[in-house]
């Protein structure tokens, strides 16, 4: 979850042709519930804000390399485009690209719904801004199963007319450890309340990669802070003979870059702002053309090579990230240099220099947005690695496990599959 200033996107409708991006595709419906898998188990999905997938190299999350060494980890985890908080951790509850959910920034704008941001509350509480997707929580909920989130973007819309059966308005200033209070609390539910599907987040590790830069003591703080509430998640599942009965699947949305303060693309010396709607900024600027302006001549200046930033019109997007079809996508996209920031000389002063020295938001196959996978529980085979595979297989993988029919969407519960005991797939 981010702060104001970091900060992008958005837009107007325009229905251009897009970028050829695939539709998703009806995945196979899961085993009926007949099949011998361990159906009954709870899953819990966790999600670590901005815990890039080598972080656990640095020996400071004891509990979670615990559980990957008695569990599955992948090598990375690939985020979709943009790499960013909102889109991201919508595509693992429903399994589509940003494109395809319509939750395509942090920021954005629709011309029927207005402006979208996180710190609206209105805007991210309208389910319409969510109904592009089908989130796992409303597939339970139709199949009879109590779904519980300790936060979760998208958990607090009512999309299509329903709620999780549990959940909590997002409050930053809840601690981890309450955090895993209220998920056991739920746990503890008798068996006709007691969710099948929870969600739990934590956000420090972003915070701190965004104020200090990933390579600083705050991280490692935040790293060390994390896995204690995941040692007294870990103890409270011991305490009640659940750990070996929960399937736990834990995840970051996107990882985290390095930003000098001084590797600032100025679009201001670029173009005269003043003759375009400028919907975003930061990683992952977005422009819409103003009435009565030459957007082509705009557009045709920006798509010339830059330094450190390259600049699409929205239907010329490279195909492999998947972006551009929906409406909501600005119709000028420019995409920082890993390391650089995309920004305006007054918004520059206006911070007087005080700018987040740790992003995200970049082309999803760059290392350093490879995200944290680790899953630990009574499906998971024990002290795996796997190789490297894309978020939105996440949902697939989570229908499987709650024996749900997925919806509609682009992952491929093959990519996966190999992560489960031979008995489980
Ligand atoms: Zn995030």
């Amino acid at each position: 979850m981010k702060i104001l200033f970091r900060l992008l996107l958005c837009s107007l409708m325009v229905l251009g042709a897009g970028c050829a991006t695939q539709q998703p595709t009806a995945a196979p419906s899961a085993p009926t519930v007949a099949t011998a898998k361990p159906a009954a188990a709870p899953l819990l999905l966790i999600s670590i804000d901005g815990y890039r997938a080598n972080y656990i190299e640095r020996g400071l999350s004891p509990t979670l390399a615990s559980l990957a060494k008695q569990g599955v980890q992948a090598i990375g985890m690939q985020p979709s485009f943009p790499s960013l908080t909102f889109p991201n951790h919508y595509t693992i509850v429903t399994g589509l690209r940003p494109d395809h959910h319509g939750i395509v920034n942090n920021t954005m704008s629709d011309p029927e719904l207005g402006k979208f941001s996180l710190s609206d509350r209105n805007a991210v509480g309208n389910g319409r801004w969510w109904e592009e997707g089908t989130p796992l929580w409303e597939t339970a909920g139709n199949h009879g199963m109590k779904s519980g989130t300790m936060f979760w973007p998208g958990s607090e819309a009512d999309i299509h007319g329903k709620h999780p059966d549990y959940w909590r308005s997002f409050d930053g200033n809840v601690p981890p450890t309450q955090r895993v209070d209220q998920v056991l609390a739920w746990l503890d539910l008798p068996a006709g309340q007691r969710p099948g599907f929870l969600t739990l987040y934590f956000d420090e590790v972003d915070h701190a990669g965004h104020t200090y830069g990933p390579d600083t003591p705050q991280v490692d703080q935040a790293l060390r802070d994390t896995d204690a509430a995941l040692a007294h998640l870990v103890q409270g599942l011991q305490q009640r003979g659940l750990l070996d009965r929960i399937n736990l699947i834990v995840v970051a949305d996107h990882g985290m870059a390095p930003v000098p303060a001084n590797q600032t693309v100025l679009l201001d010396k670029l173009i005269p702002l003043r003759r375009v709607d400028v919907v975003s900024l930061g990683v992952l600027a977005g422009l819409n053309p103003l009435p009565g302006q030459d957007f082509a001549k705009i557009e045709a200046q920006l798509e010339k090579p830059q330094k450190h930033m390259t600049c699409w019109d929205k239907s010329r997007v490279p195909a492999r990230l998947a972006y551009g079809s929906n409406p909501r996508v600005p119709q000028l996209l420019c995409l920082a240099d890993v390391g650089w920031r995309i920004s305006t000389s007054d918004f520059v002063s206006k911070r007087k220099g005080k700018l987040s020295l740790g992003e995200h938001g970049y082309d999803n196959q760059a290392p350093e947005m490879q995200a944290l996978f680790v899953a630990h529980g009574p499906a998971f085979r024990q002290g795996i690695t796997v190789p490297s595979f894309s978020n939105v297989d996440v949902y697939p993988l989570m229908a499987h496990l709650l024996d749900l029919p997925p919806a509609a969407n682009d992952g491929d519960y093959q990519q996966v599959k190999d992560m489960l005991k031979p008995e489980a797939r």
